[in-house]
């Protein structure tokens, strides 16, 4: 390369903003009923407190408008029969269902333009790996992402398509690792299915587990298979963990983990219905969960794609998503709500000031139950898996069994 080209090169990716926010105002322009938990204009309302507290638009930062993903990228994962499916019950807004396809129930509803949607929440995801691993971006966060219970050909847990499975395949077949951490309160089943026999992606799900809570898998016994053995890593909690609980876990499982696999991304799924105020779940996280969570990403040094996920009460999604994206970018934000930003909480209803929760401790036996439960799932996945990740100084393979 001649010496003025390296120089131009160098200075573009110098002035390049460092940071990509993946949006479009048609993330909020489907509905999937009423009654359903999920309701689409999270995202409008994420995006609108994002721009009243002054993160959007700012020096090294990019705001990209999210592109819909081509139907081939789809089909690198997904089914052709599912997908012509999904599109031909999506067309006219007429009542249709097939079961083995889990659609049309009361989960996963069926309405008009879904196809259109949910291609546009794989694009959003698509361009956020685009903007980390071609256009020079330190990290990109697509809160439209995180569709987590996606299967190759069912609709599973309000999630139709899989868009960090479909986003990852370009990268899988250059030969690239990835780390996938997945702290939303649901176990992240589809992509941890997707990659289940594979040492190419680590998957790591931290999430409330129990008989009774869906989807009901994410044991900490399930850990990968074939090649994949040892690169699939749940961490389940019991009702009212809490942010110490969290942390604990970064500290000692999580981030030695990334630290010894060395991906070449990192993609994290930032679900926000880990709070206590969330209606679908019994965890007792604050915001400051998922600044602590926003911070060790960062801190990794990685490329690193964070995409949103699950949170089922609207203004807790947008705080903590704006919280997020303020952590990613470095910028300051004051703990209460903008002034500017009064009208909308008016419209919800909502008696909340604060852009930061409160500090929030579970009570003394839960903690208790919270903590005993973690200390036995860490010792197990430490003796499990740390030799095989040659970390604490443990032989590579002795005590690594299937
Ligand atoms: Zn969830």
């Amino acid at each position: 390369m001649n010496r003025c080209l390296f120089f131009a090169l160098f200075r573009l990716v110098m002035m390049s903003p460092d940071f990509a926010l993946i949006y479009s105002h048609a993330f909020s322009h489907y509905s999937y009923g009423d009654a359903h938990p999920f309701k689409v204009d999270r995202y409008r309302l994420t995006f609108e407190l994002m721009e009243h507290c002054g993160l959007v638009g700012r020096e090294g930062t990019r705001l990209v408008e999210a592109p819909p993903a081509a139907r081939e990228a789809l089909e690198r994962f997904h089914r052709s029969d599912y997908l012509a499916t999904l599109e031909r019950f999506s067309r006219d807004g007429g009542t249709y269902a097939d079961f083995r396809y889990g659609l049309g129930d009361v989960e996963n509803p069926v309405f008009k333009g879904l196809y259109d949607w949910v291609c546009l929440m794989c694009g959003s995801t698509i361009e956020a790996v685009r903007q980390v691993m071609e256009e020079g971006c330190r990290a990109a966060f697509s809160m439209a992402g995180g569709l987590h219970h996606g299967f190759a050909a069912r609709a599973s847990g309000f999630c139709y398509l899989n868009d960090v499975v479909v986003a990852l395949q370009p990268l899988l077949a250059q030969g690239k690792r990835i780390v996938y951490v997945d702290i939303d309160a649901h176990h992240g089943d589809g992509v941890q299915q997707a990659f289940y026999a594979t040492d190419q992606v680590l998957t790591i799900s931290i999430h409330e587990y129990g008989k009774d809570f869906y989807p009901y898998s994410g044991s900490v016994q399930e850990v990968g298979v074939d090649a994949g053995y040892g690169y699939a890593v749940n961490v389940p909690l019991v009702a009212h963990s809490d942010d110490l609980i969290y942390q604990q876990a970064f500290k000692r499982l999580i981030l030695p983990l990334i630290e010894a696999y060395q991906p070449d991304l990192l993609i994290t799924q930032m679900g926000a219905d880990a709070m206590r105020t969330d209606p679908l779940t019994r965890l007792e996280c604050t915001t400051a969960m998922m600044e602590y969570a926003g911070r060790c990403f960062l801190e990794t040094g990685l490329p690193w794609v964070a995409v949103g996920g699950g949170g089922y009460e609207r203004l807790n999604v947008a705080r903590a998503w704006t919280l997020l994206w303020a952590t990613m970018i470095g910028a300051e934000v004051p703990d209460a709500l903008p002034a500017t930003f009064t009208p909308t909480l008016r419209e919800l209803g909502s008696q909340t000031r604060w852009l930061r929760d409160p500090p929030h401790l579970a009570l003394p036996d839960d903690f208790a139950r919270a903590q005993q439960s973690l200390d036995k799932t860490l010792s197990f996945l430490e003796r499990r898996l740390f030799p095989l990740y040659r970390i604490g100084g443990a032989a590579s393979s002795h005590g690594v069994t299937a």
